[in-house]
């Protein structure tokens, strides 16, 4: 059986044929899939005979919502998503004013070791697949009945440490055939793999970029990012004014404060240094406290303090909006908690 989720038009034409069709029976199971019809019988410009050998040969599957938490307050969803072979990734679904986000998963588990990080205590499983990425967007659609008007690739994994799958999903949604999200509604995180940070300006240029900065001593964030190690925080900054000069894009730098680690007067005085003159943008946002980890979250009155001392000095910052605080919000924490209760159910 070969599952028809994330090829492209190319490769449902090359399998339209194999099935003893023609090439454009390709589009459209493209246009079909890629609208979110998950159901072989629905696509009723097919003929009869062809969904029949599609049954038999084909089907459409990645993931499925296995359990949510939902906030009454503002509706925020944490998803947790199955895999086929057993494994578990995250999703939350936001509404904003503009419309609904959704925040993806790129990995099941993560290489990256970041200290106060609940999806690095279980270590890297696995890459997701372009599929596996696409289908927490229609799945999350299936479940909540809304549209998804923005993603945010913000969830497990580190998406620039599995580059050619995030290309392709990133491809697949954007797609005039297919859902047509445009580039501008999608915004990727990444703790700043440098190398990969080029690639991803000349490929995707139009596609937001965010990155974890979190503290800017040399020292001090190697200690919380280890990756810092390789990539060093003042050759990231370098990347990210050459990337917001290159793309003319305002970047937005992620800063989880952390108490006592990275909230201090010196600290946001090295904010203000550093990043002074450049098109960005930071997002302040409160440490999420993850039991395991021993860190604890900065106050939200401390992140004002903070974000109205850089807004006087001429950096654009804003706390995060506290959505889901009534959940486990961070990522990683979800899966983490409902180990032992994975089998539960959400339809
Ligand atoms: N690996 C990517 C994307 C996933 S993490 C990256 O590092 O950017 C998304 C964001 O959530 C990152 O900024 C990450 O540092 C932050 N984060 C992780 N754990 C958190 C927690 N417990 N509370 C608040 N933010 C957290």
């Amino acid at each position: 059986m070969r599952n028809l989720l994330g090829c492209t038009t190319k490769e449902l034409s090359e399998f339209a044929v194999e099935l003893g069709e023609k090439p454009f029976r390709g589009r459209q199971l493209f246009k079909w899939i890629y609208s979110g019809e998950r159901d072989f019988d629905n696509m009723t410009d097919l003929s009869a005979a062809f969904r029949e050998k599609l049954k038999e040969n084909a089907y459409l599957g990645a993931v499925s919502v296995k359990y949510v938490q939902r906030d009454q307050k503002d509706g925020t969803c944490k998803l947790l998503y199955g895999l086929e072979d057993g494994n578990a990734v995250e999703g939350v679904f936001m509404k904003y004013k503009y419309g609904n986000s959704l925040c993806l998963s790129s990995q099941v588990g993560c290489r990256m070791g970041c200290r106060f990080c609940a999806s690095a205590l279980g270590g890297f499983v696995r890459n997701l697949t372009s599929a596996e990425m696409l289908e927490q967007v229609y799945a999350a659609e299936r479940y909540t009945g809304e549209e998804i008007n923005h993603i945010v690739v913000m969830g497990m994994g580190e998406p620039f440490d599995n580059y050619e799958n995030l290309s392709g999903f990133l491809n697949l949604i954007h797609d005039k055939n297919g859902k047509n999200l445009s580039f501008r509604n999608i915004t990727v995180s990444t703790s700043g793999l440098i190398p990969m940070m080029k690639r991803f300006s000349e490929e995707f240029p139009q596609v937001n970029l965010a990155i974890s900065l979190h503290r800017l001593t040399n020292e001090g964030r190697s200690e919380i990012m280890p990756i810092n190690r390789k990539y060093p925080v003042d050759e990231l900054l370098a990347a990210a004014r050459e990337y917001s000069e290159n793309t003319g894009r305002r970047i937005t730098f992620e800063y989880t404060l952390i108490k006592g680690e990275n909230d201090s007067a010196a600290d946001v005085q090295l904010m203000k240094k550093k990043l002074a003159g450049m098109l960005c943008h930071i997002n302040l946002i409160p440490l999420n406290k993850v039991e395991e980890t021993g860190y604890d979250g900065s106050s939200r009155k401390r992140a004002e303090e903070i974000a109205l001392e850089l807004e006087k000095h001429g950096i654009a910052a804003t706390v995060r909006r506290e959505l889901g605080s009534e959940i486990d919000g961070a990522c990683g924490q979800l899966r983490l908690h409902m180990k032992d209760e994975f089998e539960v159910d959400a339809d």
